[in-house]
């Protein structure tokens, strides 16, 4: 099986899951984050970023579409779609380049970039569940099967 379902009680949850997700991931992947509008996208990019290093703020790139993170030992772009209004944008920002080197994508509203993203090792879809939120994870490529088995290894251990 290659998807997971959580359970995420709260922010916290939410941020635990990014942070997880960060320890068991390889240099270089794709990893799409579904879900509407407050469901905890960029909130789980906040725990998967400062799991890898990154200290202060996490805002979803929202208008710039795309911010850079240089991380200890991580290149990671977190792209926010939502606004893009033709998928074909992407090519015009180079979005080529962001994905020849050895670098983390975390990609909010991937669906706007259809055609024009690489194909995700990793998605995300978290739900609205009452106050709470369910994320289900998939995996959908070798790298991201393997990143799950090293997510599972991390969770039986804690
Ligand atoms: P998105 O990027 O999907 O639009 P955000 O991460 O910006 O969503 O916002 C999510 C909101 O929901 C934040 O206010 C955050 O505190 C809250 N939140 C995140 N995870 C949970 C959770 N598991 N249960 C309840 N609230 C959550
Ligand atoms: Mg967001």
């Amino acid at each position: 099986m290659n998807t997971r379902v959580i359970a995420l009680p709260d922010e916290a949850a939410t941020l635990n899951l990014g942070a997880e997700l960060a320890r068991a991931a390889p240099r270089a992947a794709t990893l799409y984050l579904h879900g509407d509008l407050g469901a905890g996208k960029t909130t789980f990019s906040r725990g998967f970023l400062q799991a890898l290093g990154h200290q202060g703020n996490v805002k979803s790139p929202t208008y710039t579409l795309v911010e850079p993170y240089q991380l200890p030992n991580h290149q990671l772009y977190h792209f926010d779609l939502y606004r893009l209004a033709d998928p074909e944008e992407l090519e015009f920002m180079g979005i080529r380049d962001y994905f020849t080197e050895q670098a983390i994508a975390l990609v909010e509203w991937p669906q706007q970039g259809a055609g024009f993203l690489p194909p995700a090792d990793l998605s995300l879809t978290l739900s609205y569940d009452g106050n709470s939120r369910t994320a289900e994870v998939t995996a959908h490529t070798d790298s991201g099967v393997a990143m799950l088995q090293r997510f599972d290894a991390e969770r039986t251990r804690s």
